[in-house]
C-alpha cells in the first residue's frame, strides 16, 4: 500500500484561474514528496462547511483565494502575525486539529519589492482595490516605509474602511474613489502603483487605469493579477518605460511563505522559486 499522503488545497470561487495547484505541486514534489495539493471550488455560502471538511479530512493546510480571505478570519481558531493586522487570511495551517490563520500576501509584496530593489522611504504609493489583496498590499507598503498609502476603490466606502482600520495602526493611509479623474491626478505623484483589483483577470484588454494616466519617470507598477501575465495595466506601464513587477512574482512569494508555514521549517526559497515560476508559466501557455 502506498504511504499516506499529506493533503493540502485551495478554496476559491472561481478556482479555475488559480495557479497555486501547479506551483505548490512543483514545490511539494521537491520538499514533501508524500503530499498532494488540490483545488476546491467553494462558494461563499459553503466556506464554513469547507472549514469543517478540512478538519474532518485532516488537511495539513490550505490556501484561500477570492472571495474568502476576509471571511476566513472568523472561521479560524487562531490568527497569527500579519493576518491579524490585515484582517485577511490566505494560508491556514492545521496544527493538530487547530486551524491557524496566516497572511503571506504581506510578506510576498515586501519580498517582491526587496527583490526589485525598490525603496519607498518618504514616498506616496497607490493601491487600487480594497479587497483582501489590497488590504495586504496596503499594510505591506506602509510597513515598507511609504510615507503615504492611498487606497483607491470603485466602492469608496470600502476604501474608507481600509484607511480607517490602518490609520488606527499608525499608518498614513487615505481613501480615494477609483475614477479616471482621481487617478489622472494621483498617479503622476506616486512612486508605486499596485493593482489589487480583479480588473484584468482573464480580461487582456481591461485595466483599472485610464489610458492617459501618466506614471512618474522612476515609478514602479505592480500587478497582483497574473492571468494573463502581461496584463493591460503592466503593458501601460511598460509603454511608458516604467519598471514593473508581475502577479506571478507575488504569487510565488506568497506560496513560499505558505510552504514554510505548513512544513514549519525553513525552506530553500532560492532553489524552489524558479521551479515554481516555471510550473506556473507552463500552465499559463
Ligand atoms: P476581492 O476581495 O474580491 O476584491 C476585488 C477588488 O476588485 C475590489 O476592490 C473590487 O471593488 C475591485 N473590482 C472588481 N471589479 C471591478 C471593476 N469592474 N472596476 C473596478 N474595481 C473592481 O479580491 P482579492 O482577493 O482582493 O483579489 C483581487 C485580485 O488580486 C484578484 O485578481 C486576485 O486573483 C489577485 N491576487 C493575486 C495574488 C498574487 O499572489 N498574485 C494574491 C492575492 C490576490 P469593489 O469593492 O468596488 O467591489
Amino acid at each position: 500500500m502506498p504511504a499516506m499522503k499529506d493533503l493540502y488545497g485551495i478554496f476559491g470561487d472561481p478556482i479555475d484561474h488559480s495557479l497555486s495547484p501547479e506551483i505548490q505541486a512543483a514545490a511539494l514534489s521537491l520538499v514533501a514528496k508524500q503530499s498532494a495539493y488540490l483545488p476546491f471550488l467553494v462558494s461563499k455560502e459553503s466556506l464554513p462547511d469547507a472549514f469543517k471538511a478540512a478538519r474532518a479530512l485532516a488537511l495539513k493546510g490550505f490556501n484561500l483565494t477570492l472571495p474568502h480571505k476576509e471571511e476566513a478570519v472568523k472561521l479560524v481558531d487562531e490568527l497569527v502575525g500579519d493576518a491579524e493586522s490585515v484582517g485577511a487570511v490566505n494560508v491556514v495551517a492545521n496544527r493538530g486539529g487547530r486551524l491557524v490563520g496566516h497572511n503571506t500576501d504581506v510578506l510576498a509584496v515586501r519580498r517582491a519589492l526587496e527583490g526589485a530593489r525598490v525603496s519607498l522611504k518618504n514616498e506616496r504609493v497607490i493601491v487600487l482595490g480594497a479587497g483582501g489583496a489590497a488590504r495586504a498590499a496596503a499594510f505591506a507598503l506602509g510597513g515598507a516605509g511609504a510615507a503615504e498609502v492611498i487606497v483607491s476603490n470603485r466602492t469608496f466606502s470600502r476604501a474608507a474602511d481600509v484607511a480607517n482600520a490602518f490609520s488606527q495602526k499608525g499608518l498614513e493611509v487615505f481613501a480615494s474613489p477609483l475614477t479616471p479623474a482621481a487617478l489622472r491626478e494621483l498617479v503622476p505623484g506616486a512612486k508605486l502603483v499596485l493593482n489589487a483589483t480583479s480588473v484584468g483577470l482573464n480580461q487582456a484588454e481591461r485595466s483599472p487605469l485610464p489610458e492617459d494616466a501618466l506614471f512618474r519617470e522612476d515609478a514602479v507598477a505592480v500587478d497582483m493579477v497574473y492571468r494573463p501575465l502581461r496584463t493591460k495595466f503592466l503593458r501601460q506601464a511598460r509603454e511608458q518605460g516604467i519598471q514593473s513587477i508581475d502577479g506571478l512574482e507575488i504569487l510565488v512569494q506568497q506560496a513560499l511563505g505558505a510552504l514554510q508555514v505548513w512544513l514549519n521549517r525553513p525552506i530553500d526559497a532560492a532553489r524552489l522559486a524558479p521551479t515554481m515560476r516555471a510550473a506556473a508559466l507552463e500552465a499559463l501557455v
